[in-house]
């Protein structure tokens, strides 16, 4: 079976109305505010279940030249090229047990990167790691993080299980003091932080979770202990068991069919289905990874994102996401230069769109013997509504004699002391896995879990309350000397780490030369911040009429896309590739435009 079907015959109008209808089903008056979180009565779903013993040791008050939050691919890319650019007095603080982000919260059952490992994983050329696949393991981006950790000698330097308690400014010092969770207080001329996107389960706020007698978890803290097994699968001890899923996006596909395999039963409650393209998974050709030139590995990463952002450019890859961007750039380069208005583009790439999920509608068909099943598993809205999906044996698990595909479309009644109530069916159950995704809806100190206290006590969380208001993403006025890392008002693209690095480049140069030239302080202006504000109001604009159109998901604040209180609301900017360059530039010129700096 493949994805390499060129052109399919769609029908516009009738796809739009569809499309629509779908997403008027699923439209919640709430919008983000529809979930609950790991927190209160439901804080038993944080725990971490892979933390062990709680690792004692002394509380620490200590002073360094930068305090790394975070210790993922975000911390650890920050940590490291700090480090290359000679800063190393260096502390890393994470609440997780080890270095990994979200991929030491994430290890359930088939978990792998969607995107090419070569691009994914940073580092590759410094540490000559050769990824075993093209899509590697959750748990090989584990070792691959804890890798870093050691090849870059930041384990002495890092404080695993340790919460911020508070964070402030120290104006006299031109300090920031942190406490912690540990009774530490640090004290760091600089701050970078970045709190993760994908590590803090949220849940559907349906009445009776906390009812369910059986057993329930979250897919980002899996009970192994529960289901036995690892994250390669082997999950023997859910033969006799009961099992219901909820949520059915990129982690509910990668989930299912490992559940299906071993479960003496599994319903899966699908509120919208993900549009599943083919996987093409395969061991690294290690001749050919060898075989790359220096460089190669900077020029994967941003050719990669230059296609995503509709930029014709030489790139090595040809994978789903690639296929899926290049249509959308033959679709615009098919128009005559003359006829190119912002209108004809949308609607040529609306059309390639269109049939890209027309064709992925028809692999449902050829994947699912079951026609309802296969008719429920169809997915109306537009590529990028949602993260897309891969893989080779999500829809052929429906088919399985054990596994049920329950429609809630319009919602869950509630949870049962036994299970999940459907349009007044009881779906009996021993064990419920929340696929629920991660809390990204809310601001951003709600998802960091503390206050960040600036200049003449000024409040992040006032600040920010009604979404981000930064100079180039990793800047705030009345904040000196921290940086925000991560979605933050930056440019993106599919591969996150892609954008974390060049974070970490622009962020280590401006320490080093604080750090160099003796400056106490460095802080964007008033005015930086409110242009970059109306360049972020206007991408926002751009993006409006899209978004709007799709299903609700957290691309779009569920389906309220004028909610922009979030980090995903508030703002990125595309091209990605363009910001980056900008950046590039910045740094080439010197004067570090738009930021003071004090002595
Ligand atoms: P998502 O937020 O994408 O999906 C959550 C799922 O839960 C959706 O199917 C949603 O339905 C469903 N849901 C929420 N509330 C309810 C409810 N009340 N009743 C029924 N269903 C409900 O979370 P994921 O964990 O799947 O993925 C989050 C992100 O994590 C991805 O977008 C991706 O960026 C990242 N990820 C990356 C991977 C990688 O390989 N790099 C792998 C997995 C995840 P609905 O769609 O209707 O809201």
């Amino acid at each position: 079976m493949t994805d390499k079907n060129s052109r399919i015959a769609v029908d516009p109008e009738a796809l739009r109305a569809r499309y629509e209808q779908e997403r008027d089903k699923r439209l919640r008056a709430s919008g983000t505010d529809q979930y609950v979180f790991a927190e209160g009565r439901f804080a038993q779903f944080d725990a971490d279940p892979h933390a062990g013993e709680p690792v004692e040791r002394p509380a620490l008050d200590e002073e360094t030249d930068v305090l790394v939050i975070g210790a993922g691919l975000g911390g650890l890319q920050a940590a490291i090229t700090l480090t290359k650019h000679g800063v190393t007095d260096i502390r890393i603080i994470d609440i997780a047990g080890d270095f990994g982000g979200a991929w030491y919260w994430n290890r359930y059952p088939g978990l792998r990167c969607d995107v090419d490992s070569y691009v994914y994983l940073p580092f590759l050329e410094d540490t000559g790691y050769i990824p075993t696949e093209r899509y590697a393991r959750g748990s090989e981006i584990l070792e691959y993080c804890r890798k870093l950790g050691r090849d870059f000698g930041l384990y002495d330097r890092a404080l695993f299980q340790t919460k911020i308690t508070a964070m402030c400014w120290d104006e006299t010092r031109a300090r920031w003091i942190v406490t912690t969770s540990r009774g530490d207080t640090l004290k760091a001329r600089f701050v970078t932080t970045q709190s993760g996107a994908f590590n803090r389960p949220q849940l559907p706020g349906i009445e009776g979770i906390d009812r369910f007698r059986g057993r329930s978890f979250h897919s980002a803290r899996w009970d192994y202990d529960y289901t036995g097994g690892d994250c390669a699968g082997n999950l023997d001890k859910l033969g006799d068991k009961r099992v219901g899923i909820i949520g059915t996006g990129a982690t509910g596909v990668q989930v299912v069919p490992e559940i299906a395999r071993v479960a003496r039963s599994l319903t899966v409650f699908q509120r919208t289905p993900t549009a599943v393209a083919a996987r093409e998974n395969g061991p690294t050709d290690e001749a050919w990874f060898r075989s790359q030139s220096p460089g190669w590995h900077r020029h994967r990463q941003k050719s990669f994102t230059q296609i995503k952002d509709g930029i014709n450019v030489d790139c090595p890859i040809d994978d789903g996401w690639t296929r899926f961007f290049r249509s959308l750039i033959a679709a615009k380069e098919a128009l005559p230069e003359a006829e190119r208005t912002p209108e004809n583009l949308a609607r040529a790439q609306e059309i390639a769109d269109l049939e890209h999920n027309e064709m992925l509608r028809a692999r449902v068909d050829r994947s699912v013997r079951d026609p309802a099943k296969a008719e429920l598993l169809k997915a109306w809205y537009r590529t990028m509504c949602k993260r897309m999906g891969f893989s080779d044996d999500y829809l052929p698990a429906f088919d399985r004699d054990n596994a049920d595909l329950v429609d809630v479309s319009g919602g869950i009644d509630c949870i049962t002391e036994n299970g999940v109530m459907v349009d007044g069916v009881e779906h009996a159950l021993d064990c419920i896995i929340y696929c629920t995704g991660f809390e990204l809806g809310t601001a951003w100190v709600h998802q960091a879990g503390y206050d960040v206290i600036g200049r003449n006590g000024l409040k992040l969380s006032d600040k920010w309350a009604l979404g981000l208001k930064t100079y180039h993403g990793l800047f705030s006025h009345g904040f000196p000397n921290i940086f925000f890392m991560g979605i933050t008002q930056t440019g993106l693209g599919t591969s996150i780490p892609y954008a974390l690095g060049q974070q970490a480049d622009h962020l280590a140069y401006v320490i080093r030369h604080c750090l160099k030239n003796g400056f106490r302080t460095v802080e964007t202006t008033q005015a930086a911040e409110a242009g970059w504000q109306k360049v972020m109001a206007q991408m926002n604009e751009i993006r409006r009429p899209f978004q709007e159109a799709c299903t609700p998901g957290y691309f779009n604040a569920e389906g309220k896309p004028e909610d922009q209180r979030n980090t995903t609301g508030s703002g990125v900017y595309f091209p990605a590739t363009e910001f980056f360059d900008n950046w590039e530039t910045w740094r080439e010129q010197g004067d570090l435009e738009g930021l003071v700096l004090s002595t």
